[in-house]
């Protein structure tokens, strides 16, 4: 399964969702209006690991340009 912060889908990356100082943007598919979640729900594990939605499951990814999250 690829990590979803590569898919040009996601509204808000890992990356730029750490850049908010406060009210952080979930994570969502822009293309299936979904949710997603991360690796570990505990908030004092810190993952970049995005889980894509059951629609995309990584099966239809478009990678975002110059990204480094692909493999
Ligand atoms: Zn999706």
């Amino acid at each position: 399964m690829r990590n979803c912060n590569a898919c040009k889908h996601i509204n808000i990356t890992e990356k730029e969702q750490n850049k908010q100082v406060k009210n952080h943007t979930s994570h969502a598919c822009t293309r299936h209006n979904v949710v997603l979640f991360h690796n570990s729900s505990n908030p004092k594990i810190i993952h970049s690991f995005v889980y894509p939605c059951g629609m995309c499951n990584g099966m239809d990814f478009e990678l975002r340009e110059g990204i480094g999250y692909a493999k």
